[in-house]
């Protein structure tokens, strides 16, 4: 099995999405990243790049995303020798557009979704909201994609050996997923998603985020995945830690496994 980190773009903007109590006029750069994993029953993805549309379907918060031609995803499974045809399962930690961007582009892929994630945001698409994902939504019924929904009432499923889906419930976004993978060399990581914007998140004392739907949600992730991470000796890999990020291996320079 090897594990591989994609580099897909930066957010430029308020710290105060990730830190709520941070100073308002501090600006943070958030690393957008995704994970290629090589395994025993094909290639899975966790999370699907940011799409370059995003700037023109969410203005207000994607107004500083950017992205060099070799972050797209599909640029970095190729460099890979992967076609996306290859791809037969994604994890989506949830449905933000910096997360979920590209997931039509894999013709094959089953797509795990937190379920009360997909239907907030069908729900949204269907009354004409505005809120993160929406656009997106349009995109994806055009392309049919084949979701598969975690249900709130499964705290875990193992999709492959070694390899198993955490469900962390509402907090940042409606529903959220995590990814834990137990590597028979670098051991267990876990990745997070924007579950843990970043280490400052973790405290102690935990920070909340200014972007979120759930404070206590929020609180009980954190608590609960730090907990996990501390039990396993899991390595925790934030969502959008750019100094965590900067030490990681990515797919350019070698993998994990
Ligand atoms: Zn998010």
């Amino acid at each position: 099995m090897k594990l591989y980190v994609l580099e897909n773009g930066k957010l430029v903007g308020p710290k105060i999405n990730s830190i709520a109590d941070a100073d308002p006029a501090e600006i943070q750069t958030a690393p957008i990243w995704s994970v290629l994993i090589e395994h025993s029953g094909g290639y899975l993805l966790l999370d699907a790049g940011c799409h370059t549309d995003a700037d023109r379907q969410h203005p207000m918060i994607y107004r500083d995303f950017s992205m060099a031609p070799e972050d797209h995803i599909l640029r970095r499974i190729e460099a890979l020798g992967v076609a996306p045809e290859e791809v037969g399962t994604i994890v989506l930690s949830h449905l933000h557009s910096d997360h979920s961007g590209y997931i039509e582009l894999f013709p094959n892929a089953a797509v795990y979704v937190h379920a009360d994630e997909l239907r907030q945001r069908l729900g949204e698409y269907e009354r004409g909201e505005a809120a993160v994902g929406v656009r997106d939504m349009a995109y994806w019924l055009e392309h049919d994609i084949k979701w598969e929904p975690i249900a709130a009432d499964e705290p875990e499923r193992e999709i492959f050996p070694r390899i198993t889906i955490l469900n962390f419930g509402a907090g940042h976004s409606h529903g959220m997923l995590g990814l834990l993978v137990d590597l028979p060399g670098a051991g267990k990581i876990l990745c997070a998603g924007d579950a843990v914007y970043n280490r400052e998140n973790v405290g102690p004392p935990i920070r909340l985020a200014g972007n979120m739907v759930s404070a206590d949600g929020f609180v009980m992730t954190i608590e609960r995945i730090s907990a996990l991470a501390d039990k396993l000796g899991a390595q925790l890999w934030y969502g959008h830690d750019e100094e965590q990020f900067s030490s990681l291996i990515k797919s350019t320079e070698g993998y994990y496994s």
